[in-house]
């Protein structure tokens, strides 16, 4: 029998996790951590996002600070902004919501962003951390995903991993994640030689390219875990059916019979990613201020 791995579920159980540690600091040394999010433009994905990091940081019962910049901002005027929110002791966590408008270096941006508060885990800093085993705030989405696993599987040590896409966002955090979890770990992309066979060889395939449906059943080895990382709309004009729909990067419905456990698209790692960029910012909060990380709940 194959278990869906609820990401929705567990997301909302973490969240009240971090929501209990957030009661605990208030009530103990008087912190009330709090996250900036900057949207630059109107794009209408990355508003949808902004809105729900801002209800669901609320909720947790920290504060949220919400920053808008016009489209057509200078990446000065970006800049600006970061160092005020850097030096803003107010501000635990900083996220700059991507991607940016064309005439800003988002790069020069994340490497703005105080360390101490890359709640994104996306600055240079803290991604030489997460290789050489310091402590380093960890990309959201691939935290998500080690959550899962660590739930769903158990122990990791000595399974072997295959993750496919190697971003500085997903695929190259995932498998440093892993490794420190003693996996034997491949990273594939698009010039991997022989995707298939490389995929069968994992106990935990983690599919994070960005192409609808690519990974199919017969790639998948009997009783892996499948964590479908890929987020794809397949429009109403391709359907023929009026509607869009989300599909991950994994075809679904033949890898579920195969895998032991598989995340769905959507309802698996997407509700994860602000559920662990709440837990990063209760981190950065007690962090900065030389307090016991609280130890992770889930
Ligand atoms: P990127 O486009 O940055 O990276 C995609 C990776 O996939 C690249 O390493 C690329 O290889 C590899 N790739 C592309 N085509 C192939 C192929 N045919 N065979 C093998 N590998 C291939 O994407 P991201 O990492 O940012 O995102 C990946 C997916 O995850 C997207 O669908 C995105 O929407 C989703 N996502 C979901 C999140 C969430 O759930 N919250 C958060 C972030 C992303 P190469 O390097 O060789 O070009």
């Amino acid at each position: 029998m194959t278990t869906l791995i609820d990401g929705k579920a567990f997301a909302a159980d973490l969240r009240a996790a971090v929501g209990s540690q957030v009661a605990a600091l208030i009530a103990g040394p008087g912190v009330t951590p709090g996250l900036a999010v900057v949207l630059v433009g109107e794009d209408p994905a990355s508003q949808v996002y902004v809105r729900n990091k801002h209800r669901q940081t609320l909720e947790a019962g920290m504060n949220s600070f919400e920053h808008r910049l016009p489209a057509d901002s200078s990446q000065q005027t970006l800049l600006d902004l970061v160092a005020e929110l850097n030096a803003d002791d107010a501000v635990d966590g900083i996220l700059v919501q991507l991607p940016l408008p064309a005439q800003i270096n988002a790069q020069a941006v994340l490497d703005a962003i105080d360390p101490a508060k890359d709640v994104d885990g996306f600055h240079v800093v803290n991604a030489g951390r997460l290789a050489t085993g310091g402590d380093a705030l960890v990309p959201c989405t691939p935290l998500g995903c080690l959550l899962l696993l660590r739930h769903f599987v158990g122990e990791l040590s000595g399974l072997r991993a295959v993750i496919v896409g190697r971003s500085n966002i997903v695929g190259k955090p995932m498998a440093q994640l892993l490794l420190a979890e003693n996996c034997t770990t491949t990273i594939a992309h698009s010039r991997t030689r022989d995707l298939a066979a490389e995929c069968r060889q994992a106990d935990i395939l983690i599919a994070a390219v960005g192409r609808p449906e690519m990974i199919r059943g017969d790639w998948i080895k009997p009783g892996a875990t499948v964590i479908d990382v890929g987020i794809n709309r397949i429009d109403a004009a391709d359907r023929g059916t009026g509607k869009s729909r989300l599909v991950g990067d994994v075809a679904f419905a033949e890898a579920a019979p195969i895998a032991a456990a598989i995340t769905p698209v959507p309802g698996g790692v997407g509700p994860m990613t602000i559920a662990c960029l709440l837990r990063n910012t209760v981190t950065a909060a007690c962090r900065r201020r030389d307090l016991p990380v609280p130890a992770a709940a889930l």
